[in-house]
């Protein structure tokens, strides 16, 4: 027997199993009102609502329909009420700009676009069909309570979601996932950190990014339940961590450094010592800060690797009985690798040391880009565009970026997409934008610029601000160097890797 498998299938069992269970606190503060408490028997009401709502507003399965929101309640609904009813769910970065947003709204299509209160303003001109500010005021545009959504026949090989990732090109691509692409990440992912119902999952990764990396549909499965954060500030997770008796929770080492910090102001006992896991990707972790984890916060470290391409879960790294005496720095050290591949995954490094993939939870396609789909794909094995190793514990450690990516606090940034940006400047006459180690971030962006005559008068700030007026803020230069020419090959091709070269001196590996 083969039966489809589809993202309903995790609600469904909630919802049975555990009607009464709180499925989700949503944020307390979240600006138009949020969902409050719900339960899972009240979350399955409301996206079976959702996907009425859509029935009547004549959004056909296949359809896109868009949100730009931090952390919501509404933006899980969404995962369900979207995707478990045949349309293609669009979750968005909330830090783009205006263009950006409307780029990605016209290039997949979307027929309908919900946006936070805050996102109000940004988005408020965008040419779209159905738009929508959400809130309380607003859910009968969004919600038609008690109203039985149409049949989908399920298929888990069609699109249920597209994320948009910034990469090699100028402008972001999206990522098609299908139903079984992420049923097979979330069970996998779940198995392998080991989901049950016990579980409190805290919200502190962006929901959009790379679909929460598919916990909304692992801890829902389970009938775990969900806090909504909405802003990752390290405090307030401690905070919520203690109301809440949280679990797990996931996020860039970024959020690892702002737990730390607040937690060494922290008065009493460190909330969740002993209890809580946290999983951690987007690049690689200090050992140090692996290592603290364990001693100062007493929570267990888990890395994960993988990319939005791939629903995310390539490898994991978590630790085995065989390492648990030893020593916190060892064992740090041992955790400091991307990890082994995850069940069903199969990881291979080419010639040129790049990483490839081979799993069920590899991109179908990037939307209406067969050719940069067909670059990706090559004879059955994703091309990663990350540089690294194998050891002979079958772990995979993460040491380079072959492709023109920057990461910074988590976030992709590709340099061609800024380095666009500072050409548009009259005075600019080339430009190479890198990645610089960063004590925060990891990674922060450097442009190094040549400027005509007239451009004398430019400063660093006038650059910087150029680019803030006209691309989201976490993708903008935080320094901008002057020089008199830029090394290039005798093609003519700037060379990054000398550029960059200055700036990661002395370090073990080339990216942070
Ligand atoms: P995204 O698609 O935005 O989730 O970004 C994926 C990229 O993040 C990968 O291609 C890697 O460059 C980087 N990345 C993710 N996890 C790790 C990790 N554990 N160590 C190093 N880099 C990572």
């Amino acid at each position: 027997m083969k039966v489809p498998f589809t993202v309903s299938d995790f609600l469904y069992r909630a919802e049975n199993v555990y009607p009464d269970r709180v499925a989700l606190a949503d944020e307390p503060e979240a600006p138009g009102g949020g969902l409050g408490e719900i339960t899972y028997a009240r979350f399955g009401e409301l996206v079976r609502a959702q996907a009425a709502k859509l029935d009547q507003l004549g959004i056909g399965h296949g359809e896109r329909v868009a949100m730009v929101s931090q952390n919501a309640g509404r933006l899980m609904t969404s995962f369900y009420g979207v995707s478990g009813y045949g349309r293609i769910f669009v979750p968005i970065n909330f830090r783009l700009s205006h263009d950006e947003i409307s780029y990605i709204i016209d290039h997949c299509g979307a027929t309908m676009l919900l946006v936070d209160p805050s996102m109000e303003d940004t988005c408020k001109d965008i040419d779209v069909e159905h738009f929508v500010v959400m809130g309380t005021d607003a859910d009968d545009q969004m919600y038609a309570p008690g109203a039985e959504p149409a049949p989908w026949t399920p298929d888990e090989d069609v699109t249920a979601t597209i994320n948009y990732t910034s990469g090699t090109t100028a402008r972001p691509k999206g990522v098609q996932q299908t139903h079984r692409a992420l049923w097979v990440n979330a069970t996998t992912f779940g198995w392998h950190s080991g989901v049950s119902d016990r579980d409190v999952y805290l919200h502190t990764l962006p929901m959009f990014h790379c679909n929460g990396w598919g916990m909304p549909y692992a801890v829902t499965g389970m009938g775990g339940k969900h806090v909504v954060q909405r802003e990752v500030r390290g405090p307030e997770i401690l905070k919520r961590i203690e109301q809440h008796g949280v679990t797990l929770m996931c996020g860039a080492p970024a959020v690892v450094a702002a737990v730390l910090d607040a937690a060494a102001e922290w008065e009493g006992p460190i909330p969740g010592s002993g209890q809580v896991r946290m999983v951690v990707a987007g690049a690689p972790p200090p050992t140090r800060t692996i290592a603290r984890m364990e001693t100062e916060l007493g929570w267990e470290f888990i890395q994960i690797y993988g990319l939005t391409e791939t629903a995310p879960l390539l490898t994991m790294n978590r630790c085995r009985p065989e390492w648990d005496d030893f020593e916190p720095d060892e064992k740090a050290r041992k955790l400091s690798r991307a990890g082994a591949p995850a069940i069903g995954v199969k990881i291979d490094v080419d010639n040129q040391g790049e990483i490839l993939a081979r799993a069920n939870v590899v991109l179908e396609g990037y939307w209406e880009q067969p050719e940069a789909t067909a670059e990706a794909i090559v004879d059955g094995w994703f091309h990663t565009g990350d540089g690294g190793s194998m050891d002979d514990e079958h772990h995979v450690t993460i040491s380079d970026r072959k492709k023109d990516v920057i990461i910074s606090g988590g976030e992709n940034v590709s340099s061609i997409e800024v380095e666009d940006v500072l050409f548009s400047h009259p005075a600019v006459t080339e430009v190479a934008v890198i990645g610089v180690p960063d004590e925060k971030w990891g990674e922060t962006i450097k442009a190094l610029v040549v400027v005509d005559a007239a451009g004398d008068a430019v400063s660093e700030r006038d650059l910087i601000d150029f680019c803030r007026d006209r691309m989201a803020h976490f993708k903008c230069p935080t320094s901008v160097e002057f020089r008199e020419e830029l090394a290039r090959t005798a093609t003519g091709k700037l060379q990054k890797f000398k550029l960059r070269a200055p700036y990661w001196e002395g370090m073990e590996k080339q990216i942070n």
